[in-house]
Protein backbone atom coordinates (compact mmCIF):
# COMPACT_ATOMS: atom_id res chain seq x y z
CA UNK A 1 0.00 0.00 0.00
CA UNK A 2 1.11 3.67 -0.81
CA UNK A 3 0.08 6.96 0.75
CA UNK A 4 -0.97 9.84 -1.56
CA UNK A 5 0.03 13.54 -0.32
CA UNK A 6 -3.64 14.18 1.18
CA UNK A 7 -2.83 11.14 3.53
CA UNK A 8 -5.39 8.43 1.88
CA UNK A 9 -3.97 5.25 0.80
CA UNK A 10 -3.82 3.37 -3.21
CA UNK A 11 -2.78 0.00 -3.79
CA UNK A 12 0.47 0.08 -6.27
CA UNK A 13 -0.49 -1.26 -8.71
CA UNK A 14 2.53 -3.16 -10.45
CA UNK A 15 2.43 -2.97 -14.63
CA UNK A 16 1.47 -6.31 -16.45
CA UNK A 17 0.65 -7.32 -20.00
CA UNK A 18 -2.68 -6.92 -20.71
CA UNK A 19 -2.80 -10.00 -22.68
CA UNK A 20 -0.88 -12.53 -21.18
CA UNK A 21 -0.78 -10.99 -17.81
CA UNK A 22 3.05 -11.23 -16.71
CA UNK A 23 5.13 -8.82 -15.33
CA UNK A 24 8.57 -7.37 -15.85
CA UNK A 25 9.63 -10.19 -12.70
CA UNK A 26 8.18 -12.75 -15.00
CA UNK A 27 11.72 -12.02 -17.32
CA UNK A 28 9.38 -10.08 -20.40
CA UNK A 29 9.46 -6.55 -21.53
CA UNK A 30 6.42 -4.35 -21.18
CA UNK A 31 5.95 -1.24 -23.92
CA UNK A 32 3.54 1.66 -22.44
CA UNK A 33 3.13 3.56 -19.31
CA UNK A 34 1.04 2.72 -16.59
CA UNK A 35 -0.80 0.11 -15.70
CA UNK A 36 -1.79 -0.64 -19.10
CA UNK A 37 1.85 -2.50 -21.24
CA UNK A 38 1.94 -5.35 -23.43
CA UNK A 39 4.89 -7.49 -23.49
CA UNK A 40 6.95 -7.53 -26.38
CA UNK A 41 6.05 -11.67 -27.08
CA UNK A 42 2.86 -10.59 -26.85
CA UNK A 43 3.14 -8.33 -30.10
CA UNK A 44 5.60 -10.91 -31.61
CA UNK A 45 2.46 -13.14 -31.44
CA UNK A 46 -0.41 -11.05 -32.78
CA UNK A 47 2.47 -10.00 -35.81
CA UNK A 48 2.18 -13.59 -36.65
CA UNK A 49 -1.07 -14.29 -36.53
CA UNK A 50 -2.18 -11.66 -38.32
CA UNK A 51 0.58 -12.07 -41.29
CA UNK A 52 -0.86 -15.53 -41.18
CA UNK A 53 -4.48 -14.61 -41.48
CA UNK A 54 -3.81 -12.47 -44.09
CA UNK A 55 -2.04 -14.88 -46.69
CA UNK A 56 -4.70 -17.46 -45.53
CA UNK A 57 -7.76 -15.00 -46.61
CA UNK A 58 -6.72 -13.22 -49.59
CA UNK A 59 -8.30 -14.18 -52.49
CA UNK A 60 -6.48 -16.43 -54.55
CA UNK A 61 -5.20 -15.07 -58.35
CA UNK A 62 -6.17 -11.16 -56.85
CA UNK A 63 -2.49 -10.29 -57.69
CA UNK A 64 -2.38 -11.67 -61.19
CA UNK A 65 -5.50 -10.46 -62.32
CA UNK A 66 -4.23 -7.30 -61.27
CA UNK A 67 -1.38 -7.13 -63.24
CA UNK A 68 -2.85 -8.65 -66.04
CA UNK A 69 -5.36 -5.27 -66.02
CA UNK A 70 -2.20 -2.81 -65.83
CA UNK A 71 0.11 -4.46 -67.26
CA UNK A 72 1.10 -3.18 -70.75
CA UNK A 73 3.18 -5.42 -73.02
CA UNK A 74 5.75 -3.73 -74.75
CA UNK A 75 6.99 -4.88 -77.49
CA UNK A 76 10.66 -6.26 -78.51
CA UNK A 77 11.39 -2.96 -79.42
CA UNK A 78 10.18 -0.91 -76.56
CA UNK A 79 11.95 -3.08 -74.39
CA UNK A 80 15.39 -2.77 -76.31
CA UNK A 81 14.42 0.96 -76.29
CA UNK A 82 14.13 0.77 -72.10
CA UNK A 83 17.23 -0.71 -71.86
CA UNK A 84 19.50 1.38 -73.98
CA UNK A 85 18.84 3.88 -71.38
CA UNK A 86 20.71 2.05 -68.76
CA UNK A 87 23.18 -0.41 -70.43
CA UNK A 88 25.66 0.47 -73.23
CA UNK A 89 26.14 -1.35 -76.51
CA UNK A 90 25.83 -5.65 -75.74
CA UNK A 91 23.27 -5.00 -78.56
CA UNK A 92 22.45 -9.55 -79.16
CA UNK A 93 21.77 -9.76 -75.66
CA UNK A 94 19.83 -6.78 -75.44
CA UNK A 95 17.70 -8.54 -78.34
CA UNK A 96 17.64 -11.88 -77.55
CA UNK A 97 16.71 -10.66 -73.11
CA UNK A 98 13.51 -8.17 -75.14
CA UNK A 99 12.54 -11.37 -76.95
CA UNK A 100 12.57 -13.66 -74.60
CA UNK A 101 10.84 -11.20 -71.63
CA UNK A 102 8.33 -9.93 -74.19
CA UNK A 103 7.16 -14.00 -75.03
CA UNK A 104 6.91 -14.97 -70.90
CA UNK A 105 4.78 -12.16 -70.24
CA UNK A 106 2.61 -12.59 -73.34
CA UNK A 107 2.38 -15.99 -72.12
CA UNK A 108 1.39 -15.53 -68.67
CA UNK A 109 -1.36 -12.48 -70.55
CA UNK A 110 -2.61 -14.97 -72.37
CA UNK A 111 -2.78 -18.00 -70.52
CA UNK A 112 -6.40 -18.20 -69.79
CA UNK A 113 -7.20 -17.70 -73.83
CA UNK A 114 -4.33 -20.41 -74.69
CA UNK A 115 -5.05 -23.68 -76.41
CA UNK A 116 -5.23 -26.76 -74.69
CA UNK A 117 -3.13 -28.40 -77.00
CA UNK A 118 -0.35 -25.74 -77.31
CA UNK A 119 0.87 -24.65 -74.36
CA UNK A 120 3.94 -21.66 -74.39
CA UNK A 121 6.79 -23.02 -72.78
CA UNK A 122 8.96 -20.75 -70.32
CA UNK A 123 11.63 -18.68 -71.91
CA UNK A 124 14.63 -18.55 -69.18
CA UNK A 125 17.61 -17.08 -70.60
CA UNK A 126 21.08 -17.57 -69.71
CA UNK A 127 23.35 -14.78 -70.56
CA UNK A 128 27.09 -16.02 -71.19
CA UNK A 129 30.13 -13.29 -71.03
CA UNK A 130 32.70 -11.37 -68.79
CA UNK A 131 32.25 -10.22 -65.47
CA UNK A 132 31.08 -6.68 -65.12
CA UNK A 133 29.61 -6.21 -68.67
CA UNK A 134 26.31 -5.50 -67.45
CA UNK A 135 24.42 -8.84 -67.21
CA UNK A 136 23.00 -8.03 -63.61
CA UNK A 137 22.40 -4.38 -64.86
CA UNK A 138 20.05 -6.02 -67.70
CA UNK A 139 18.31 -7.79 -65.62
CA UNK A 140 17.78 -5.33 -62.70
CA UNK A 141 16.31 -3.23 -65.47
CA UNK A 142 14.17 -5.36 -66.73
CA UNK A 143 12.99 -5.81 -63.68
CA UNK A 144 12.88 -2.39 -63.29
CA UNK A 145 10.77 -1.43 -66.32
CA UNK A 146 7.90 -4.68 -65.27
CA UNK A 147 7.53 -2.70 -61.71
CA UNK A 148 8.18 -6.59 -60.95
CA UNK A 149 9.38 -8.36 -57.68
CA UNK A 150 13.62 -8.93 -58.28
CA UNK A 151 16.08 -11.41 -56.69
CA UNK A 152 19.57 -11.95 -56.99
CA UNK A 153 21.33 -14.84 -56.10
CA UNK A 154 24.84 -16.43 -56.66
CA UNK A 155 25.05 -19.80 -57.67
CA UNK A 156 28.07 -20.32 -55.46
CA UNK A 157 26.45 -20.34 -52.45
CA UNK A 158 24.63 -23.04 -53.63
CA UNK A 159 24.59 -26.98 -52.19
CA UNK A 160 22.57 -30.44 -52.89
CA UNK A 161 20.12 -30.65 -49.94
CA UNK A 162 21.82 -31.88 -46.33
CA UNK A 163 25.35 -30.36 -47.32
CA UNK A 164 26.71 -27.42 -46.15
CA UNK A 165 25.44 -24.02 -47.84
CA UNK A 166 22.56 -23.16 -49.10
CA UNK A 167 19.69 -25.06 -50.56
CA UNK A 168 18.13 -23.94 -54.07
CA UNK A 169 14.88 -23.43 -52.08
CA UNK A 170 16.25 -20.28 -51.23
CA UNK A 171 16.76 -18.75 -54.32
CA UNK A 172 12.93 -17.93 -53.89
CA UNK A 173 13.32 -16.74 -50.48
CA UNK A 174 14.59 -13.27 -51.82
CA UNK A 175 12.26 -13.25 -54.21
CA UNK A 176 9.63 -13.87 -51.37
CA UNK A 177 11.34 -10.73 -49.62
CA UNK A 178 11.49 -8.19 -52.22
CA UNK A 179 7.96 -9.30 -52.75
CA UNK A 180 6.67 -8.43 -48.97
CA UNK A 181 5.69 -12.15 -48.74
CA UNK A 182 3.19 -11.59 -51.16
CA UNK A 183 3.21 -15.18 -52.72
CA UNK A 184 1.19 -14.03 -56.06
CA UNK A 185 3.59 -11.32 -56.75
CA UNK A 186 6.65 -13.62 -56.07
CA UNK A 187 5.22 -15.75 -58.59
CA UNK A 188 5.37 -13.22 -61.16
CA UNK A 189 9.21 -12.21 -60.30
CA UNK A 190 12.33 -12.07 -61.68
CA UNK A 191 15.37 -14.39 -60.31
CA UNK A 192 18.54 -13.46 -61.61
CA UNK A 193 21.39 -16.50 -61.06
CA UNK A 194 24.58 -15.27 -61.42
CA UNK A 195 27.47 -17.25 -61.56
CA UNK A 196 25.92 -20.27 -63.28
CA UNK A 197 29.56 -21.43 -64.87
CA UNK A 198 30.43 -22.14 -60.84
CA UNK A 199 27.99 -25.07 -60.42
CA UNK A 200 29.38 -26.77 -63.62
CA UNK A 201 30.54 -30.85 -63.32
CA UNK A 202 33.64 -30.62 -62.00
CA UNK A 203 34.94 -33.83 -64.18
CA UNK A 204 33.82 -35.89 -66.35
CA UNK A 205 34.83 -38.80 -64.99
CA UNK A 206 32.34 -39.75 -62.19
CA UNK A 207 33.89 -40.38 -58.91
CA UNK A 208 33.50 -41.66 -55.63
CA UNK A 209 33.30 -38.05 -54.08
CA UNK A 210 29.65 -36.63 -54.62
CA UNK A 211 29.45 -33.28 -56.78
CA UNK A 212 27.51 -31.74 -54.22
CA UNK A 213 28.36 -27.90 -55.25
CA UNK A 214 28.16 -28.87 -58.58
CA UNK A 215 26.23 -31.49 -60.65
CA UNK A 216 24.16 -32.22 -57.27
CA UNK A 217 23.10 -28.53 -57.50
CA UNK A 218 22.06 -28.46 -61.49
CA UNK A 219 20.13 -31.49 -60.50
CA UNK A 220 18.14 -29.66 -57.53
CA UNK A 221 17.74 -26.27 -59.78
CA UNK A 222 15.77 -27.76 -62.67
CA UNK A 223 12.86 -28.70 -60.25
CA UNK A 224 13.08 -24.88 -59.60
CA UNK A 225 13.12 -23.37 -63.35
CA UNK A 226 10.76 -25.93 -65.01
CA UNK A 227 8.11 -24.75 -63.06
CA UNK A 228 6.91 -26.48 -59.64
CA UNK A 229 5.46 -26.11 -56.98
CA UNK A 230 8.24 -25.56 -53.91
CA UNK A 231 8.48 -25.57 -50.62
CA UNK A 232 10.05 -21.89 -49.77
CA UNK A 233 11.66 -21.56 -46.11
CA UNK A 234 10.35 -18.02 -45.58
CA UNK A 235 13.33 -17.09 -43.13
CA UNK A 236 15.86 -18.51 -45.69
CA UNK A 237 18.89 -21.51 -44.64
CA UNK A 238 18.37 -24.13 -42.55
CA UNK A 239 18.78 -22.03 -38.74
CA UNK A 240 14.73 -21.79 -38.66
CA UNK A 241 14.07 -25.58 -38.31
CA UNK A 242 10.60 -24.63 -37.15
CA UNK A 243 9.73 -22.27 -40.43
CA UNK A 244 5.88 -23.19 -42.12
CA UNK A 245 6.64 -23.26 -45.86
CA UNK A 246 5.37 -21.18 -48.09
CA UNK A 247 4.12 -22.76 -51.57
CA UNK A 248 5.63 -21.03 -54.38
CA UNK A 249 4.50 -21.75 -57.82
CA UNK A 250 7.30 -21.13 -60.02
CA UNK A 251 5.96 -21.77 -63.27
CA UNK A 252 5.57 -17.90 -64.51
CA UNK A 253 8.94 -16.86 -62.57
CA UNK A 254 11.52 -15.83 -65.32
CA UNK A 255 14.85 -16.93 -64.37
CA UNK A 256 17.62 -15.10 -66.21
CA UNK A 257 21.02 -16.82 -65.52
CA UNK A 258 24.54 -15.45 -66.19
CA UNK A 259 27.78 -16.58 -66.14
CA UNK A 260 31.34 -15.69 -67.32
CA UNK A 261 32.06 -19.34 -68.47
CA UNK A 262 35.57 -18.50 -68.63
CA UNK A 263 37.65 -20.55 -70.94
CA UNK A 264 34.34 -21.61 -72.88
CA UNK A 265 36.07 -20.59 -76.42
CA UNK A 266 38.41 -23.24 -76.23
CA UNK A 267 34.98 -25.66 -76.50
CA UNK A 268 33.21 -23.37 -79.18
CA UNK A 269 36.76 -23.71 -81.24
CA UNK A 270 36.79 -27.56 -80.97
CA UNK A 271 33.62 -27.61 -81.98
CA UNK A 272 33.79 -25.26 -84.93
CA UNK A 273 36.94 -27.25 -85.87
CA UNK A 274 39.10 -24.14 -85.79
CA UNK A 275 42.00 -23.18 -83.09
CA UNK A 276 42.08 -20.13 -80.92
CA UNK A 277 45.48 -19.46 -82.23
CA UNK A 278 47.02 -22.19 -84.54
CA UNK A 279 47.93 -21.88 -88.27
CA UNK A 280 46.13 -22.99 -91.50
CA UNK A 281 42.16 -21.74 -91.34
CA UNK A 282 39.99 -24.06 -93.01
CA UNK A 283 38.03 -22.78 -95.65
CA UNK A 284 34.82 -23.28 -94.22
CA UNK A 285 35.99 -21.59 -90.83
CA UNK A 286 37.62 -18.39 -92.80
CA UNK A 287 34.69 -16.36 -91.52
CA UNK A 288 34.64 -17.34 -88.09
CA UNK A 289 35.34 -13.96 -85.89
CA UNK A 290 38.27 -15.72 -83.56
CA UNK A 291 38.49 -12.77 -81.19
CA UNK A 292 34.89 -12.87 -80.05
CA UNK A 293 34.10 -16.83 -80.25
CA UNK A 294 31.47 -16.31 -77.23
CA UNK A 295 29.02 -15.32 -80.55
CA UNK A 296 28.68 -18.62 -81.61
CA UNK A 297 28.17 -19.98 -78.31
CA UNK A 298 25.27 -23.28 -78.65
CA UNK A 299 24.20 -26.07 -76.32
CA UNK A 300 26.94 -27.88 -77.05
CA UNK A 301 29.48 -26.06 -75.73
CA UNK A 302 27.81 -25.47 -72.73
CA UNK A 303 27.09 -29.15 -72.04
CA UNK A 304 30.96 -29.68 -72.73
CA UNK A 305 31.65 -27.34 -70.28
CA UNK A 306 30.03 -29.01 -67.40
CA UNK A 307 26.29 -28.02 -67.18
CA UNK A 308 23.67 -30.95 -67.27
CA UNK A 309 21.60 -31.18 -70.46
CA UNK A 310 18.27 -31.28 -68.76
CA UNK A 311 19.68 -27.76 -67.14
CA UNK A 312 20.53 -26.58 -70.93
CA UNK A 313 16.77 -27.72 -71.89
CA UNK A 314 15.26 -25.44 -69.09
CA UNK A 315 16.99 -22.30 -70.12
CA UNK A 316 16.25 -22.28 -73.89
CA UNK A 317 17.30 -18.67 -74.90
CA UNK A 318 20.84 -18.05 -74.77
CA UNK A 319 22.76 -14.77 -75.25
CA UNK A 320 26.58 -13.61 -75.44
CA UNK A 321 27.89 -10.08 -73.78
CA UNK A 322 30.94 -8.17 -75.40
CA UNK A 323 34.12 -7.33 -73.20
CA UNK A 324 33.30 -3.42 -72.85
CA UNK A 325 36.10 -1.79 -75.00
CA UNK A 326 37.14 1.76 -74.33
CA UNK A 327 34.84 3.82 -76.20
CA UNK A 328 31.49 1.66 -74.14
CA UNK A 329 33.27 2.52 -71.30
CA UNK A 330 34.04 6.03 -71.51
CA UNK A 331 29.73 5.55 -72.89
CA UNK A 332 29.07 4.31 -69.96
CA UNK A 333 30.79 7.37 -67.97
CA UNK A 334 28.20 9.51 -69.54
CA UNK A 335 25.58 8.49 -71.19
CA UNK A 336 23.49 6.18 -69.29
CA UNK A 337 20.33 7.32 -67.42
CA UNK A 338 21.71 7.23 -64.12
CA UNK A 339 25.50 7.69 -65.54
CA UNK A 340 28.32 7.96 -62.68
CA UNK A 341 28.95 11.66 -64.24
CA UNK A 342 25.20 12.45 -64.19
CA UNK A 343 25.29 11.08 -60.33
CA UNK A 344 27.84 13.43 -59.24
CA UNK A 345 26.87 16.84 -60.77
CA UNK A 346 23.18 15.98 -59.03
CA UNK A 347 24.71 15.21 -55.90
CA UNK A 348 26.57 18.73 -56.42
CA UNK A 349 23.76 20.16 -57.48
CA UNK A 350 22.24 19.75 -54.14
CA UNK A 351 24.60 22.17 -52.29
CA UNK A 352 23.71 24.44 -55.40
CA UNK A 353 27.30 24.28 -56.88
CA UNK A 354 27.40 23.42 -60.60
CA UNK A 355 29.99 20.35 -61.52
CA UNK A 356 32.34 20.45 -64.70
CA UNK A 357 33.88 17.63 -65.10
CA UNK A 358 36.78 18.39 -68.12
CA UNK A 359 36.88 15.61 -70.89
CA UNK A 360 40.56 14.63 -70.14
CA UNK A 361 39.55 13.54 -66.67
CA UNK A 362 37.06 11.17 -68.30
CA UNK A 363 39.85 9.84 -70.62
CA UNK A 364 42.11 9.46 -67.80
CA UNK A 365 39.71 7.58 -65.71
CA UNK A 366 39.07 5.09 -68.60
CA UNK A 367 42.51 5.06 -68.98
CA UNK A 368 42.95 3.76 -65.58
CA UNK A 369 40.27 1.53 -65.76
CA UNK A 370 41.67 -0.15 -68.93
CA UNK A 371 45.52 -0.13 -67.54
CA UNK A 372 44.61 -1.71 -64.21
CA UNK A 373 41.73 -4.02 -65.93
CA UNK A 374 39.38 -2.78 -63.51
CA UNK A 375 36.56 -2.51 -65.90
CA UNK A 376 33.21 -0.59 -65.55
CA UNK A 377 32.84 -1.83 -62.24
CA UNK A 378 36.30 0.07 -61.29
CA UNK A 379 35.02 3.22 -62.88
CA UNK A 380 33.33 4.27 -59.73
CA UNK A 381 36.00 3.79 -57.65
CA UNK A 382 38.48 5.66 -59.78
CA UNK A 383 35.56 8.58 -59.57
CA UNK A 384 34.99 8.13 -56.04
CA UNK A 385 39.29 8.47 -55.63
CA UNK A 386 39.18 11.98 -57.74
CA UNK A 387 36.25 13.12 -55.93
CA UNK A 388 35.76 12.43 -52.77
CA UNK A 389 37.72 15.76 -51.50
CA UNK A 390 35.64 17.55 -53.69
CA UNK A 391 32.75 16.43 -52.24
CA UNK A 392 34.39 16.65 -48.73
CA UNK A 393 35.83 20.43 -49.34
CA UNK A 394 32.68 21.87 -51.70
CA UNK A 395 29.67 22.51 -50.08
CA UNK A 396 31.32 24.25 -46.75
CA UNK A 397 33.42 26.36 -49.62
CA UNK A 398 30.07 28.63 -50.29
CA UNK A 399 31.61 28.00 -54.07
CA UNK A 400 28.66 28.10 -56.51
CA UNK A 401 31.40 26.14 -59.26
CA UNK A 402 33.62 23.33 -59.37
CA UNK A 403 35.84 22.09 -62.34
CA UNK A 404 37.42 18.91 -62.07
CA UNK A 405 40.95 19.78 -64.54
CA UNK A 406 43.39 16.69 -65.70
CA UNK A 407 45.97 17.80 -63.37
CA UNK A 408 43.35 17.90 -60.60
CA UNK A 409 41.99 14.41 -61.55
CA UNK A 410 45.79 13.04 -61.17
CA UNK A 411 46.84 14.26 -58.33
CA UNK A 412 44.11 13.25 -56.67
CA UNK A 413 44.03 9.64 -58.17
CA UNK A 414 48.13 9.50 -57.00
CA UNK A 415 46.99 10.46 -53.46
CA UNK A 416 44.61 8.26 -53.00
CA UNK A 417 45.68 5.08 -54.00
CA UNK A 418 49.94 5.65 -54.27
CA UNK A 419 51.96 3.91 -56.73
CA UNK A 420 49.10 1.52 -57.66
CA UNK A 421 47.31 3.95 -59.80
CA UNK A 422 49.60 6.22 -61.38
CA UNK A 423 49.12 6.45 -64.87
CA UNK A 424 51.85 7.15 -67.23
P1 LIG B 1 28.11 -8.56 -64.59
O1 LIG B 1 28.20 -8.80 -66.07
O2 LIG B 1 29.31 -9.12 -63.87
O3 LIG B 1 26.81 -8.96 -64.02
P2 LIG B 1 27.27 -5.91 -63.85
O4 LIG B 1 26.02 -5.79 -64.65
O5 LIG B 1 27.11 -6.16 -62.39
O6 LIG B 1 28.26 -6.98 -64.46
O7 LIG B 1 28.13 -4.58 -64.06
C1 LIG B 1 28.81 -3.93 -63.02
C2 LIG B 1 28.63 -2.43 -63.13
O8 LIG B 1 29.35 -1.96 -64.27
C3 LIG B 1 27.19 -2.02 -63.38
O9 LIG B 1 26.52 -1.73 -62.19
C4 LIG B 1 27.32 -0.78 -64.22
O10 LIG B 1 27.56 0.34 -63.42
C5 LIG B 1 28.58 -1.04 -65.02
N1 LIG B 1 28.31 -1.63 -66.34
C6 LIG B 1 28.77 -2.83 -66.77
N2 LIG B 1 28.41 -3.05 -68.03
C7 LIG B 1 27.71 -1.98 -68.43
C8 LIG B 1 27.08 -1.60 -69.67
N3 LIG B 1 27.10 -2.41 -70.73
N4 LIG B 1 26.44 -0.42 -69.71
C9 LIG B 1 26.41 0.40 -68.64
N5 LIG B 1 27.00 0.12 -67.47
C10 LIG B 1 27.64 -1.05 -67.34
Amino acid sequence: MATKKNGSTVSKVRPRCIICGRTEHDGVILVGHGPECICTECVENIHRYITELNTDLKPQGMYADKVKEEFKLLSPKEIRKYLDQYVIGQDEAKKFLSVAVYNHYKRILHQSQKSRDLELEKSNVLMVGPTGTGKTLLARSIAKMLHLPFAIVDATVLTEAGYVGEDVESILTRLLQDADYDVEKAEMGIVFIDEIDKIARKSDNPSITRDVSGEGVQQAMLKILEGNIVNVPPQGGRKHPEQKMIAVDTSNILFICGGAFEGIEKKIAQRLNTKVVGYGVQERTKDIDKKELLRYIAPQDLRSYGLIPELIGRVPVVTYLHPLDRTALRDILTTPKNALVKQYKSLFQMDGINLEIDEEVLDLIVDTAIKYNLGARGLRSICEAIMVDAMYEAPSAKKKEFRVTLPYAKEKLLSFTGSLLITG
